[in-house]
């Protein structure tokens, strides 16, 4: 296992670490998986490849090279933080020129004063009846676009891209191909938190529906736990700076295939308050008051419930995806794992005061 530190003003240079563990023959295809792009949604994502490599254990692992890359964002994972150490949304993060880390949507620049309150979370502040009329305004699918695809305009917002690649890409860019070896054909599963109905989940694609890639996800997965990104009636939204674009355009030369594993928690108002709370609270709240920790318990709970039916189902289905990714790669069947809702006790345990 390697291990990448992010350095952070105060802390140790092993507190914050990218932990990268791989399995399996150089020359096979390659199973990447990774959590945690979005700090507090790797308690999730750390459970199910805590959950397979507890199955790999003994086995000798043949098929494909597994590669886990573990708490992208280690920061915001331990702080329960969807944003990293600069306040940047990771998924937006990942742009080809660094003059792309400019501008926000004019819905966003409409809504900032909403989004980014410049005070403490209040009790008393009516967030749903505000949320409700800018959802009549606008509609719920433009709204979602507008605020979620990402921003570059305001580094305390929610949904910041940042004003360069963070130290995370930087990770990624200079260690990715050690960590692929020679595979020739890549799948990457990214584990994701917080969109769509509760337990279940979508594995989101950056392809457009109907081309041949996109049929290949539909046979490996299923049709009906697919979707474009390009669909904005579904789940998904279009966000700036991704990950799995960037990761295909580094690769050009190999099949790379990507897909963004989504589970879903509650009604995307209550999440987006939890963000919005949480935000608020980080900039604006001493991380000794009540505003604090109820604002860090309630994005905890809008990404990783703790409800025990969702944790053993959103396991399950995490070994079973990575299951149908080494079947697809090539083309063997493996049975589908236990649950085990337990796992997510062994994940870091968060920090809250
Ligand atoms: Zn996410």
């Amino acid at each position: 296992m390697s291990s990448y530190s992010i350095e952070i003003d105060g802390a140790a240079a092993d507190e914050f670490t990218i932990d990268v563990a791989i399995l399996g023959p150089a020359q096979a295809p390659a199973l990447v998986s990774s959590s945690g792009v979005h700090g507090v949604e790797g308690f999730l994502g750390s459970a199910i490849q805590l959950a397979q490599l507890q199955k790999l254990r003994g086995q000798v692992v043949d098929d494909v090279r597994w590669v886990f890359i573990h708490a992208v964002n280690p920061f915001g994972f331990s702080q329960i933080r969807r944003f990293n150490e600069l306040n940047v949304d990771l998924n937006r993060n990942f742009l080809p020129d660094v003059c792309q880390h400019a501008g926000a949507s004019a819905g966003y620049v409409r809504l900032n004063n909403f989004l980014n309150p410049q005070t403490p979370p209040s009790r008393f502040e009516p967030f749903l009846v505000k949320a409700i009329w800018n959802i009549a305004r606008y509609g719920m699918g433009s709204l979602k676009q507008s605020i979620a695809q990402g921003q570059y305009e305001y580094p305390r917002g929610i949904f910041y891209g940042g004003s360069a690649p963070s130290q995370a890409v930087q990770v990624i860019n200079q260690h990715s191909a050690e960590w692929i070896g020679p595979a020739k054909q890549v799948l990457h599963v990214d584990f994701h938190s917080g969109l769509g109905a509760f337990g279940d989940y979508k594995l989101l694609l950056a392809e457009l529906m109907g081309t041949d890639k996109c049929k290949w996800y539909e046979r490996v997965f299923g049709r009906d736990f697919v979707e474009a990104t390009q669909e904005s009636a579904g789940t998904a939204y279009r966000a700036s700076g991704p990950m799995g674009e960037w990761l295909q355009d580094r690769f050009s030369d190999v099949d790379y295939r990507f897909v963004t594993a989504e589970f879903g928690t509650y009604h995307p108002v209550r999440v987006l308050a939890s963000i919005r709370a949480e935000n608020r609270a980080h900039h604006f709240s001493l991380d000794t008051s009540q505003a604090f920790c109820n604002a860090k318990r309630e994005l905890m709970e809008c990404f990783c419930p703790a409800d025990q039916t969702w944790r053993r189902r959103v396991v399950a289905s995490g070994l079973e995806i990575l299951s149908q990714g080494v079947s697809g790669l090539s083309g063997t069947t493996e049975p589908i794992a236990r649950n085990d809702a337990a796992l997510f006790d062994s994940v870091q345990t968060p920090r809250l005061r």
